[in-house]
């Protein structure tokens, strides 16, 4: 199906039996407010690096797996069956970055980070900045070999166990003023702190602070790329995420069409599974086309980056693949809890938790709102046929 190789299935496997062997992990995390028994994380982390399931999109001259676009969303589909965030152990540093690291970054920051022995995390939205990235009001000064950050940062996914933070900022003063420019801070720093933890809808181990950056001195070998080339990096980030946000939610929605489908078959009512009531199979019949369809879109998106197609055109793809995939899982979230009837309310059911966990999926890495809005630009710049 779906045209793939014997190596993108031999791959899809292996994240597949990783995914397997997380799951009966989940209900425990959901307990223990996204933890783990000691050591556990550690080893699914090692794991899945044993597996070749991590950096896959990275070159294999930097230890990466140099897998094709579809290859990373075959393992990332895997890795969004399971809840909790456990599947985050697949892990992927930004794609972008080998390209545009200087030699003593790739050391200090990249190869550790595909090795597993560095984790990151972002530092880019503001209270006042969101989807509008260009808004930040986050600052940088060049004083003498270093620069000096400052800013408040908001949702700052993983900080509790990363190592080192992209931090963007507008410069203040030089010849770049006002422009854009990406930072490594290596944490902790002086001058980072954590200025509060806000409680989410889903139970992770992952925790998204408020962080405050208040002069925090970084050595000028920490900018990354060139002054003002901030922008181009999130832009390049989003597409990738966006396209990794809509295998995830592939993986979810299998997951939740394979267990209300299970259920549906052995659940008694009225003297017969409830699968024969047409209501219930309509449920189960929506969530399998709509499904079928996203994964189609998302596939083929992936080929055509892998085929070299225009970036813009690409970038459009990666957004419809994100807004549908999103809004697909959401919908069959929604639908197997249904189906599940009470049960479907109980934190130990999977439908409950992506109930709550994939509601984020419409609203990180770009909202539907703000796909939509990229989508209808480029169709009347370059015309529909040239985007599907
Ligand atoms: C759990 C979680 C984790 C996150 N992790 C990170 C992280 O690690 N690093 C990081 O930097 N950020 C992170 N974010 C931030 C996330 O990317 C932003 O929340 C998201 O981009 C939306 O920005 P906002 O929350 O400021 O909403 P706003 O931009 O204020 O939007 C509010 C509403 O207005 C709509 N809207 C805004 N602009 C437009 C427009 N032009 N057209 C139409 N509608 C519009 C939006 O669609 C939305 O409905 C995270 C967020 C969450 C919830």
């Amino acid at each position: 199906m779906y045209g793939l190789t014997e190596s993108d299935l031999d791959i899809q496997r292996r994240a597949a039996a990783f995914a397997d062997e997380l799951i009966p992990f989940e209900v425990t995390a959901e307990l223990n407010a996204g933890e783990l028994p000691d050591g556990a994380a550690e080893k699914h982390a090692a794991r899945a690096r044993e597996l070749g399931l991590c950096a896959t999109n990275m070159p294999a001259e930097l230890g990466g797996g140099g897998c094709s676009t579809l290859q990373q969303v075959l393992v990332q589909e895997q890795a969004g069956r399971v809840t909790n965030a456990l599947g985050w152990v697949v892990s992927t540093p930004p794609s972008w970055l080998p390209s545009v690291a200087t030699a003593d970054q790739l050391d200090r920051y990249v190869r550790p980070t595909v090795r597993g022995e560095r984790g990151e995390c972002y530092a880019i939205t503001e209270e006042g900045a969101g989807s509008d990235v260009a808004a930040i009001e986050a600052t940088a000064r060049r004083d003498g070999d270093s620069y000096l950050l400052s800013g408040t940062k908001w949702h700052v996914t993983s900080f509790n166990t990363a190592d080192y933070t992209f931090f963007q900022a507008v410069l203040d003063g030089g010849p770049h003023h006002g422009e854009h420019a990406m930072f490594f801070v290596d944490l902790p720093s002086p001058g980072v702190s954590v200025v509060r933890t806000p409680a989410y809808a889903h139970t992770t181990s992952h925790h998204h602070p408020i962080v405050s950056f208040d002069n925090v001195r970084v050595p000028a070998g920490n900018l990354v790329g060139a002054e003002g080339d901030g922008m181009s990096f999130a832009y390049e980030w989003f597409r990738f995420e966006r396209l990794m946000v809509a295998a995830r939610c592939l993986g979810a929605a299998g997951r939740l069409t394979e267990e209300m489908t299970a259920f549906a078959g052995e659940r008694q009512a009225g003297g017969r599974p409830i699968s024969e009531y047409g209501l219930v199979g309509a449920m189960l019949a929506d969530s399998l086309t709509e499904l079928f369809a996203a994964r189609a879109l998302t596939y083929e998106t992936a080929r055509s980056i892998d085929w070299g197609a225009d970036v813009k055109v690409s970038h459009a793809q990666c957004s419809m693949a994100k807004l549908y995939c999103s809004e697909m899982a959401g919908r069959v979230a929604d639908r197997a809890v249904q189906v599940f009837g009470g049960r479907g309310y109980m934190r130990e059911n999977v439908a409950e938790r992506f109930y709550r966990e994939l509601r984020v999926e419409r609203i990180w890495e770009g909202t539907s709102e703000v796909q939509r809005a990229i989508i209808a630009g480029q169709m009347v710049k370059r015309g529909p046929a040239a985007l599907a």
